[in-house]
């Protein structure tokens, strides 16, 4: 069966390519965190599938890429508009598939799914202007031609957002696309390839391969016909998609994992420092971008601690569907034993759980408590590896100098907050700190104008404004003669 029906949201879960529900031999099982329940076999894709996709995009290139930019947008507001009048079935599909919240899916996940698609539209029809300048006479005219086919391969933890994040700029900037969603949450991609058609997409343009990410993620990425690969998802697996890029040659945008610092100096608020650490457990500690490492100031660390677990203790877990839930399950089991390995390996190596560390079995055993960690070993892996579950560990310092050192430490360099209130103190640290992204006394504002990306072993490249168009769009310099014109 292709159709299945989640909180009353039915959805096809076969693959979308050419404009059409194609089936495999085989399926896999959508199982929710929410409750365990199984919600429904999905498509499982391979070589054939991915490849009939990228085939349907690459016939349907030339039509897209010669639309204009003005055309294309028209098409893409109504996809938006869709988008925003669908943001309930959305979100219940999205919170029984991944278990993140429901509210949050409502007020603040879908409508930016919608403006992933709106402000990229907007930008290439009306932002990217072609520069021209004079060389000797001669004019240089710059444009962002379309590449073709871009493949996309997203992560669970957020999983239309993050795919449309990439999908919006794509599209905009005239290629088409084969979208290839995680196997742990896959049913809101389906749901969305319904929307693009309503929305007139071309047949072809944009398409859904279903499946696993080592069957049909590999042969997407394997596929000669590809000019551009954007993925989003853990550095094990950016490596091994790099290797398949690297033997055609195609340009890679990759949004990895992260082990980011939330740095706290005594000169900062405590109440907006508390604010700022307890926001770490959003989404169960789920988010590429959390700064897990609390590191504080020596002077303030007792005060801190206190502050901390007090306002912790008052943290509601439970049912994502909720309206007063804060913090719901872990994706899958399997996730769940990994991340408290890391504490219990913690644990044995010394360091105190100062808060939480073990599963709310009232809840379930999908449901991870909050949880802090002190006094780990230096360099252990509680303190350098991404453990992506509800874990913060906190450690101290005393100098600028050497809180510097302790935020670096890591291979990863995704993000970072900085709480402070003295603003040269700020200015001074953010120099240095490596990061794509600092917050400084804020967490999580984003403009999709704004670079967006990891340093070091946490990204390759940037997205966001400009930068998403100078990744999918061949960039070209075209150079005329001030002579040699016959009118
Ligand atoms: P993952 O690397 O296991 O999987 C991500 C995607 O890659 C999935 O769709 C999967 O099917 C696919 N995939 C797996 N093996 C593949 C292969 N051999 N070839 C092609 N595709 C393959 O990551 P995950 O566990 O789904 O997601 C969590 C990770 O994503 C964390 O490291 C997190 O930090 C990262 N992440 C980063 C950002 C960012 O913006 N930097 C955002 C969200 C998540």
């Amino acid at each position: 069966m292709s159709l299945i029906t989640v909180a009353g949201v039915s959805v096809d879960t076969r693959h979308w390519i050419g404009g059409q529900r194609v089936s495999s031999s085989s399926t896999f099982e959508s199982v929710s965190p929410v409750d365990g329940t199984v919600l429904g076999a999905v498509a499982r894709g391979g070589k054939d599938e991915a490849d009939a996709a990228v085939a349907a995009a690459k016939a349907a290139f030339t039509q897209w890429s010669r639309m204009g930019a003005q055309a294309r947008a028209e098409i893409l507001f109504r996809l938006a508009d869709l988008v925003e009048e669908h943001v309930e079935p959305l979100a219940q599909l999205e919170t029984m598939d991944n278990g993140s919240l429901l509210r949050s899916h409502r007020r603040g996940v879908m409508p930016r799914v919608a403006m992933n698609i709106r402000f990229f539209a907007e930008y290439a029809a009306t932002s990217l202007h072609h520069p021209e300048f004079q060389t000797r006479g001669h004019t240089n005219h710059v444009s962002w031609d379309p590449s073709g086919v871009a493949v996309i391969i997203t992560p669970w933890n957020a999983p239309l957002m993050l795919a449309t994040w990439r999908i919006g700029p794509a599209l905009a900037s005239g290629d088409t696309v084969v979208a290839k969603p995680p196997e742990w949450a896959p049913l809101t991609a389906s749901y969305f390839a319904d929307l693009t058609h309503q929305a007139g997409l071309p047949a072809g343009v944009f398409n859904v391969v279903q499946g696993l990410g080592t069957e049909a993620g590999a042969a997407l990425t394997a596929n000669r016909d590809v000019s551009r690969i954007c993925f989003t998802g853990s550095v094990p697996t950016a490596k091994v998609i790099a290797h398949a890029a690297a033997d055609n040659l195609i340009p890679c945008s990759f949004e990895l994992g992260g082990k980011s610092p939330t740095v706290i100096f005594d000169d900062a608020d405590l109440d907006l420092a508390v604010d700022l650490a307890i926001e770490q457990y959003d989404n169960a500690g789920q988010v590429c971008l959390a700064g897990t490492r609390l590191l504080v100031q020596d002077t303030i660390a007792e005060a801190f601690t206190e502050r901390f677990v007090e306002r912790a203790r008052t943290i509601r877990q439970g049912d994502p569907r909720d309206e007063d839930t804060q913090i719901g399950p872990n994706i899958h089991l399997a996730h769940v034993e990994r991340v408290r390995g890391f504490i219990d390996r913690a644990q044995a190596d010394g360091a105190t759980v100062v808060y939480g560390g073990q599963v709310n079995a009232e809840l379930g055993p999908h449901y991870l408590q909050p949880t802090l960690i002190r006094d780990a070993a230096p360099g252990s892996e509680i303190l350098t590896q991404e453990v992506f579950g509800p874990v913060l560990t906190m450690q101290t310092f005393s100098t600028e100098e050497q809180v510097l050192e302790l935020a670096n430490g890591t291979e990863f360099g995704l993000a970072a907050c900085v709480v402070t209130g003295d603003r040269s103190r700020a200015e001074r640290f953010c120099e240095h700190l490596v990061a794509g992204t600092i917050w400084v006394n804020c967490f999580f504002v984003r403009d999709l104008s704004a670079p967006f990306g990891g340093s070091k072993k946490s990204g390759i490249g940037r997205e966001g404004g400009l930068w998403s168009f100078d990744f999918y769009a061949d960039v070209k310099n075209t150079v005329y003669a001030p002579t040699g014109w016959k009118a």
